[in-house]
């Protein structure tokens, strides 16, 4: 795992399992980077956002809702 300065995304995975995150996340709660690990790790199984993705998600954290309405409100335009 690596921090790069990824300019339109909080975080990454690459194909081989990496997971890279932008510094920014170093200023979000716990709460939000968890969320953020759980959402990358999630894009190993799916490489999109359909409602499978969001499934899987959901049933490992089944707040993130609440996580993800944190980043969209202070992201600053950033997406996840
Ligand atoms: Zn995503």
């Amino acid at each position: 795992m690596k921090v790069i300065d990824l300019k339109h995304q909080w975080a990454s995975c690459t194909p081989g399992g990496n997971l890279n995150f932008h510094r920014k996340c170093m200023m979000a709660p716990l709460t939000v980077i968890d969320y953020i690990v759980v959402h990358e790790l999630a894009h190993l199984l799916y490489s999109n956002h359909t409602a499978a993705f969001w499934n899987q998600v959901d049933k490992v954290m089944p707040d993130f809702q609440e996580r993800k309405d944190w980043l969209r409100a202070n992201g600053a335009g950033m997406d996840l």
